[in-house]
């Protein structure tokens, strides 16, 4: 049996944020007031359709934006981490649940020649239209209080690891690779074999020591990283066990 890594993207993988990253593109590399402001918490897709919109219709092209998205540095010790999985996929099943969207994260998979390294990306799914605007829908419905109308991280893992399980793939254990506050609810429900690791000093890490503090119980181990290369470490050790 495996091992499931599951990798959140933005400031995970990438160390940006890719929603906020392609801002960069716009006129004096900023959005007008009234855009900004008009995010609504929750609706977070639905503000950056609209950020995409404003994007084409100031005229900012498919390669534009793709050379800014491809230009995102990856987090320390990030390549050395999934070229380490590249060289163990007997041992490890590699996905990535993010709240970016498709396009940009095929751009820099591809770019990265890093396809290769997951078995599944879920992400809202976004496309170029007709007019050269960018459109991105969210990536389901779903009935999770905790999290944002367009995804719950925990009900797409939980719904990976069943249609995995009746095709009779199951895992030894879970490791959730991620720092973000839409990474909480997923880390929430690990179990006693899984690992969470929180990037150190990141929302994910802040909220778990909180939790932690007030004696909320977790069932899984916590392992705190700075760098991909610490993540490889911990994974020698899981796959020596
Ligand atoms: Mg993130
Ligand atoms: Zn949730």
């Amino acid at each position: 049996m495996k091992i499931l890594l599951v990798f959140d993207f933005d400031n995970t993988i990438i160390d940006d944020n890719s929603d906020t990253w392609i801002v960069q593109c716009a006129p004096e590399k900023k959005l007008p007031i009234e855009l900004q402001d008009s995010y609504e918490k929750g609706f977070w897709t639905e503000f950056m359709g609209r950020v995409f919109k404003y994007l084409g219709d100031e005229g900012v092209r498919e390669d534009e934006m793709k050379r800014a998205v491809t230009s995102m540095p990856f987090t320390l010790g990030m390549v050395e981490l999934l070229n380490f999985i590249r060289k163990n996929k007997d041992k490890f099943d590699c996905i990535i649940i993010s709240d970016s969207n498709s396009v940009f994260i095929d751009w820099v998979l591809e770019a990265t020649s890093f396809h290769d390294v997951f078995d599944k990306v879920f992400t809202n799914p976004a496309a170029f239209d007709s007019n050269g605007h960018l459109t991105v829908e969210n990536y389901h419905a779903h009935s999770c209080s905790r999290c944002p109308k367009n995804l719950c991280k925990n009900v797409v893992l939980v719904e990976f690891i069943d249609k995995q399980s009746q095709q009779g793939v199951n895992y030894t254990r879970i490791v959730y690779i991620g720092d973000g506050g839409n990474d909480v609810c997923p880390v929430t429900f690990l179990k006693k074999s899984d690992v969470a690791m929180p990037r150190k000093g990141y929302t994910l890490q802040k909220t778990l020591s909180r939790m932690s503090q007030n004696l909320e119980p977790m069932e899984s181990s916590v392992v705190v990283w700075s760098s991909g290369v610490e993540i490889i470490s911990h994974l020698q050790f899981l796959i020596k066990e």
